[in-house]
């Protein structure tokens, strides 16, 4: 397994597959063929079925500035590594063929070239599942986060922090801001509304409300094009986020104790992804709001004194009640469902919470396997539910049909 670095990517939205990992590709393409005058681009599957609403041509084109770009969308082309596959080739002003690449963009922002024998992140983790984990803790008599900051080099809490700012910066300027998102579906920006209104209400609608003010705000940040941290997605960014900020007013908790919670959350996610997917096209949302949802129950139960078995008991459950979730933004914007979706799981990561601390932490379906559960599912879902745009809301909805319409 990677860093945490490699998961809790701070960069700008609205999706770490297909605006974050391309723009990386494009960066690293044209840093080797400096004298380019044109790059002739192929999007290949997802990233071409969904790349105009999620906006990959504009990263993709930002970064190749000031070359003259042209895109070939292969929407029903996948290539066999990846869903998310983009070539790019480099032409002289002549017109000859100074080069090429394919890289995959194989989720949370992440990247890889076909040949690459070199992954450019070392390995800092043995290829640990929670079972593992739970026997150090046992062990040892220490936390999880101990584990993280045990295998990481002395410079991961220092970087967590700056996680966590970018985090907070991200709810902040969401709960500021009102009007409509950009991409055409003239949705109306929520947080502030939320926030106001759960200010004021009592403490049972507090909660919920507070909680759904702070994702939508992150989540409002990143359909925006806002900075956002993947956790482990930009798609999914709000969920974490918003249940750390919950917590640290209600429990008055320091930034120490949060760059803790955030290494508990970081292995949970580092598991996904490694044993399974983090890539809403590999696997559906289940891989990305469902494994948000399993980091955020699990850094709220480190954050409430928790076990590290009630940690993997709350992580399991937030990822088991998310299983066979689609992915099937309409117009291939991060907003409907993406946007309430993240709302929804920071209530059920903190709900899996509270249900985890009332036990001792003994279970019957472990993390391990449920991991490995959602990597099945999503290997069985249609290409239709994994982030195309193709099936499920993205078709059959009035919104999909005319965006102008819609309210919700
Ligand atoms: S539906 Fe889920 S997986 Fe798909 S783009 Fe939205 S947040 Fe990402």
């Amino acid at each position: 397994m990677k860093s945490l670095r490699e998961l809790y990517r701070i960069g700008f939205g609205p999706s770490s597959s297909h605006t974050m990992g391309p723009r990386t590709a494009a960066e690293r393409f044209i840093h080797r063929y400096k004298n380019a005058k044109k790059i002739h681009v192929v999007l290949y599957g997802s990233l071409a079925a969904t790349g105009k609403g999620h906006m990959t041509d504009r990263a993709i084109a930002n970064a190749l500035a000031p070359c003259e770009v042209h895109f070939d969308w292969r929407p029903q082309e996948f290539l066999k590594t990846h869903a998310n596959a983009l070539g790019l080739q480099a032409f002289s002003t002549e017109g000859k063929l100074l080069g090429e690449s394919l890289f995959y963009s194989v989720g949370g922002g992440a990247i890889v070239e076909e040949g690459d024998k070199n992954p450019e992140a070392p390995e800092v983790y043995p290829n640990l599942g929670m079972t593992s984990v739970l026997e150090w803790c046992r062990r040892n008599g220490r936390h999880i986060w101990e584990l993280v900051f045990e295998k990481e080099d002395v410079g991961l809490p220092i970087y967590l922090q700056e996680a966590w700012s970018t985090m907070r910066q991200a709810v902040q300027s969401g709960l500021g801001l009102q009007g409509a998102l950009p991409g055409g579906l003239n949705l109306e920006r929520k947080a502030y509304g939320f926030y106001q209104k759960s200010r004021r209400s009592d403490p049972v609608f507090r909660r919920s409300g507070l909680l759904y003010s702070y994702a939508l705000a992150v989540s409002e940040e990143n359909a925006s094009l806002g900075k956002v941290v993947t956790a482990p997605t930009c798609g999914s960014a709000g969920v974490l986020p918003s249940v750390l900020t919950y917590l640290r007013d209600l429990l008055d908790l320091k930034d120490s104790d949060i760059v803790k919670a955030l290494g508990t959350a970081g292995m949970v996610g580092n598991i996904v992804k490694t044993r399974a997917t983090i890539s809403g096209a590999a696997g559906g949302c289940q891989a990305e709001v469902g494994t948000a949802c399993a980091m955020a129950a699990a850094a709220a139960v480190e954050l409430m004194g928790g076990t590290p078995k009630q940690i993997e008991y709350a992580a399991e459950m937030g990822l088991e009640h998310h299983l066979g979730l689609t992915c099937d933004p309409v117009m291939g914007l991060v907003q409907i469902p993406c946007i309430e979706r993240n709302a929804a799981a920071a209530t059920r990561a903190l709900d899996c919470a509270d249900y985890a601390l009332l036990t001792d932490g003994e279970h019957r379906i472990s993390f391990d396997e449920v991991v490995e559960t959602m990597r099945q599912t999503g290997e069985d879902l249609s290409s239709r539910y994994r982030e195309t745009s193709t099936g499920g809301l993205a078709r059959h909805t009035k919104a999909s049909r005319n965006p102008q319409s819609t309210g919700s």
